[in-house]
């Protein structure tokens, strides 16, 4: 199966969800696949547009992920443009500081993590599922371990943020395992 995303932290993600199916993976980028542009307005049809690109390129079923963080008190923002929020560099520092810069002064800092999954075959059949996690921003971000905002980031009813936890715990919560579980289910149901 490919793992349709450029970015290594989710490829490492998507591949600790899937080790326990014995599924023969390989990355998009390892393959030398383009990244197609991410013109969907959701999650769920960005999700679609990379999964289909990536089976029709490699001629195997392909799994692509689109994911972004949405706050609240900004209307959803960044939403589908997470990414973009880090430039080019992908400097998640400034991302979360400018994110941090846009809620100065809201008392309400909750936001969610949303995640779209789409598994496409070559054949053009696909499955697409969504998951979430609720939680809030904290600052100064926290930790080092996970991806992209994870630092100020606290799912409800913890203290600690998805850059101080295990990865292990990250997977039994994030919205990637909620929307990987609802994969697992329409899939093998
Ligand atoms: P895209 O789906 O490639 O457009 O990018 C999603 C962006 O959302 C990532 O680059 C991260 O900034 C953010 N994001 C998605 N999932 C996570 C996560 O599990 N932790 C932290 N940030 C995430």
């Amino acid at each position: 199966m490919v793992i349709a995303s450029h970015n290594a932290g989710k490829v490492r993600e998507i591949g600790d969800l899937l080790a326990p199916f014995g599924v023969e993976v390989v990355s998009a980028a390892a393959l030398g696949l383009a990244e197609p542009d991410e013109t969907g307005l959701t999650f769920a049809d960005n999700a679609r547009l990379k999964a289909h690109a990536a089976a029709t390129a490699s001629g195997l079923p392909a799994l692509a992920d689109d994911s972004g963080l949405a706050v609240n008190a900004l209307g959803g923002r960044p939403g589908i443009h997470s990414a973009r929020v880090a430039g080019p560099e992908r400097d998640f520092a400034m991302a979360m500081r400018t994110i941090e810069d846009e809620l100065a002064g809201q008392s309400d800092r909750s936001a969610r993590f949303v995640c779209a999954l789409t598994l496409a075959w070559p054949d053009g059949r696909e499955v697409t599922v969504e998951g979430l996690v609720e939680g809030d921003l904290v600052w100064p971000p926290r930790g080092t371990r996970g991806f992209g905002y994870d630092p100020v980031f606290v799912a409800k009813g913890d203290s600690r943020t998805f850059a101080e936890i295990d990865p292990a715990e990250k997977h039994a919560i994030s919205h990637r395992a909620d929307a990987f579980k609802k994969l697992v289910a329409a899939c093998f149901a």
